[in-house]
């Protein structure tokens, strides 16, 4: 067990699982992580693992087959799953962001329909709000759905779809027209749908076409798309909640605990990229002693160690804030602009501290490298954490003269 980054305050079954998860990465995903990385493979053996041991069903209710467990014990197994490999916690983090928004918004009959299967890992979720022209600015999303009888008929691309092939649900937002005329707000009038298809590539339902799978720097193995809808009919009983015009705070909701989830994976890289550097440090020797005695790296790795402890701390903040029933917005913009800023900052030092070995494939560095820049810019990019972190404090702090 590591001095850092340690979680007080858990019960015996939080500990029980998140132990559990630790082995797992130990054991089965950091020694095959780096070379799958470099295939660009899907870690199908992992997953079938983290299906056993329940991750996909960790926040479902126990009525729908699922753990039951909280946002904090989420965090935790994801932090440990990105110190193993970024790319599977993002397997599992849209699955939970649909499973979320389904817990939270969804109808009885859709709750009963998808979360069961969902806990058991056999329908696995995606969700897709960006499209080729915005990420940020939700706002103006042009995807379509047009009612038609008992149906609405969808039309539109969407884009950076984690998960896409590999899903089998999708968690949609577009802009329907239906009941919200000319002029309404712009989040008023999105709804989510949740669109069923097949996992894969190409035409996967009438309509909707998974094109392939976008060749990114890193963040490999776990499948991102693109998303074609083409009169793709979807059933009015699949708007999630059954009422239009709810979307857009549906999915902020969403976004809103896979933030503490992107920060918890930033806390997980940086802890891998500590535990590689302060290793290396006392391994590689220059003028006649190990780098870790010369003070200019003691420096470094006391700023990152100290960097380490500050991220999980305030993620975890973060994740009790929302386990105890308060807004976290706040706490959770914090946590995932720092986390995901410190990890950069962190992976970057462990990368110096391997001198020119830490720029060869061989070394697990160079892969936590290429993948940190993706936290910079998931589930909302610094610039837009910073300005809901700065609205809510004006909310707090509102002057009163
Ligand atoms: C690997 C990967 C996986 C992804 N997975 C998903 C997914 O599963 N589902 C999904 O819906 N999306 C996904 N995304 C998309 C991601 O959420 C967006 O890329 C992100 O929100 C940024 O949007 P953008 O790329 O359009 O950048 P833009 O919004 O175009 O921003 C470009 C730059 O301008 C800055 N900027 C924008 N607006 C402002 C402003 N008002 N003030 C100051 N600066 C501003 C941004 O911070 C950024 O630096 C994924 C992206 C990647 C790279």
């Amino acid at each position: 067990m590591s001095r850092l980054a340690q979680t007080h305050g858990l019960s015996d079954v939080q500990q029980e699982i998140v132990s559990t998860v630790r082995d797992f990465v130990d054991k089965e995903i950091i020694p095959v992580a780096t070379e799958l990385e470099h295939r660009d493979e899907y870690p199908q053996a992992i997953v079938d693992g983290l299906k056993e041991l329940g991750l996909f069903g960790l926040m479902i209710p126990e009525e729908y087959g699922g753990l039951g467990e909280s946002l904090l014990t989420y965090a935790l197994c994801v932090e440990e799953i990105a110190r193993g490999w970024m790319s599977v916690s993002g397997i599992i983090n849209t699955h939970f962001i649909v499973a979320y928004m389904l817990k939270q918004h969804g109808t009885r009959e859709q709750r009963d329909h998808f979360l069961p299967r969902m806990a058991a890992g056999d329908v696995r979720g995606a969700f897709s709000m960006s499209e080729p022209a915005l990420g940020s600015d939700v706002s103006a999303i042009s995807s379509k759905a047009v009612k038609d009888g008992d149906e609405y008929v969808l039309t539109g691309q969407k884009m950076w779809l984690t998960n896409g092939g590999t899903s089998s649900l999708v968690a949609v937002l577009v802009r329907s027209d239906e009941g919200h005329p000319e002029g309404t707000a712009p989040h008023r009038s999105m709804t989510t749908f949740l669109v069923e298809k097949e996992p894969g590539f190409g035409e996967v339902r009438p309509g909707l076409t998974i094109p392939g799978k976008i060749d990114k720097m890193g963040y490999k193995g776990v499948d991102t798309t693109e998303l074609i809808m083409d009169g793709l009919r979807v059933p009015a009983d699949r708007v999630l909640g059954g009422v239009t015009g709810r979307g857009f705070y549906q999915m902020m909701d969403g976004v809103e605990v896979g933030r503490v989830n992107v920060a918890a994976r930033g806390c997980g890289v940086a802890q891998r990229a500590f535990e590689l550097g302060v290793r290396y440090a006392q391994q590689r020797s220059t003028f006649g002693k190990p780098i870790a005695q010369h003070q200019a790296i003691q420096f470094k790795l006391a700023e990152m160690a100290t960097k380490v402890e500050a991220a999980h701390a305030m993620m975890v903040n973060a994740a009790r804030k929302k386990d105890s029933g308060q807004r976290n917005d706040l706490e959770a913009g914090m946590a995932k602009y720092l986390a995901s800023e410190y990890c950069k900052e962190v992976v970057e030092d462990a990368f110096r501290i391997h001198g020119g070995y830490g720029f060869s494939k061989e070394y697990e560095i160079e892969r936590l490298y290429r993948e940190a820049p993706m936290l910079l810019i998931g589930e909302g990019t610094a610039e837009i954490q910073k300005m809901i972190i700065g609205r809510r404090l004006l909310e707090e702090y509102r002057f009163q003269g």
